[in-house]
């Protein structure tokens, strides 16, 4: 079958013909029918990371993926062939109590593996065998937008997490509501706007911010979406003094995050999801200001990995949330589709300015024709 391989810690990605995964006892072959490309793709192929599994000399990439099951082995269960699934990223060190219970993102062993990143194989290939217990099944309905559910995932675990600390905020039974709160996105990729969508669906009055003007097309989904975007090209002093009380952070980087933290207001929490370069350079902080506020305030800084399943499924929910609020937006983050044989410039190029890339493995599969 055909697979985009990568040899970490070398640099490129190309097309290589290699072995059919065997379908064994308890376990479901899928088709894949598109992937999306990441910021953590482009990492592995630049030779940033990036890790073969064990024996093997190469690693297939991909881990934001669609499928249709085509086959069960002896015993597997809770699919049927043509079923739709996006398959969860991260597998567990099998030694934890997370990874015991199928919550592999909070591994505490650090032994875990991530299909299409380290050491296990990804999913830009033909075909790939998975448990179903790492299967998630989606409606029809959602086939021209699922290839999102896995970027999806992380911001609904950021946000729940973050929603996890403000309910201490949460008003005593009987005591009322007062005042919509604000919620602040740095970065306006992929994960920065869904998760403006998802802010948006839970009721925050949201802000958004990137480097770019207003003619852009996440600005203006942003707009679509009641969103408020701000270019912070100059510097987050354009926000003006407003606090937030919940700041998704998704950009890695490392000056911004510092800077976000003086955006919060009392009792607020900040959530970062990007990954920084631990080889940047080192910046200079006021950590005594910083930190004072940070007690002061009751504030939170909490980091936020990966996804568990419980997240694909509540992304799964609001992936239909938002295409009755706002039918075909999301699609459009979708820039553009293109055949798995164009994966070598597809991954050497990072475009700015697009939300999403997508390389589809069969023709005629999902979304090959933009709506
Ligand atoms: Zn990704
Ligand atoms: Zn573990």
């Amino acid at each position: 079958m055909r697979a985009v391989v990568v040899r970490p810690p070398s640099p490129g990605a190309e097309l290589l013909d290699v072995p059919v995964p065997e379908l064994s006892a308890g376990t479901v072959r899928v088709a894949v029918l598109e992937c999306g490309v990441c910021g953590t793709d482009h990492d592995i192929v630049d030779g940033k990371y990036g890790r073969a599994p064990p024996g093997s000399p190469y690693l297939i990439l991909g881990h934001e993926n669609l499928g249709e099951v085509r086959e069960l082995g002896a015993g597997a269960a809770g699919f049927a062939p043509g079923d739709l699934v996006v398959a969860t990223v991260r597998r567990g060190c099998g030694r934890c109590r997370f990874c015991h219970t199928n919550r592999s993102d909070f591994c505490e062993t650090g032994g875990f593996t991530e299909r299409g990143i380290g050491g296990s194989h990804g999913y830009m290939a033909d075909e790939y065998v998975e448990l179903p217990e790492y299967l998630v099944r989606v409606p029809p309905a959602l086939r021209s937008i699922a290839v999102l559910l896995e970027p999806l995932s992380v911001v609904e675990k950021a946000t729940f997490q973050g929603q996890r600390v403000l309910d201490r905020k949460e008003p005593t039974p009987g005591e009322p509501k007062v005042g919509v709160p604000r919620a602040l996105v740095a970065g306006t990729g992929a994960i920065g706007m869904l998760a403006a969508f998802v802010l948006a669906v839970r009721g925050y009055r949201v802000t958004a911010i990137d480097r770019h003007g207003e003619d852009t097309l996440a600005a203006g989904l942003l707009r679509r979406v009641g969103a408020r975007h701000v270019n912070v090209a100059g510097g987050t002093a354009v926000l003006g003094d407003e606090g937030y009380d919940l700041v998704i952070e998704a950009t890695g980087s490392v000056a911004l995050d510092f800077s976000l933290i003086d955006r919060l207001g009392p009792n607020g929490v900040l959530v970062l999801t990007g990954i920084p370069d631990a080889g940047g350079p080192a910046e200079p902080v006021a950590g005594g200001t910083l930190f004072r506020d940070v007690v002061l305030g009751n504030q939170a800084i909490v980091g936020s990995v990966n996804a568990n399943r419980t997240y694909f499924e509540s992304g799964l929910r609001d992936l239909a949330v938002f295409e009755d609020r706002w039918p075909g937006a999301v699609a459009q983050m979708i820039a553009g589709r293109h055949p798995i044989e164009e994966c070598a410039s597809v991954l050497a190029q990072r475009t700015s300015g697009t939300i999403k890339t997508v390389l589809t493995v069969r023709p005629g599969g999902a979304g090959a024709s933009p709506p």
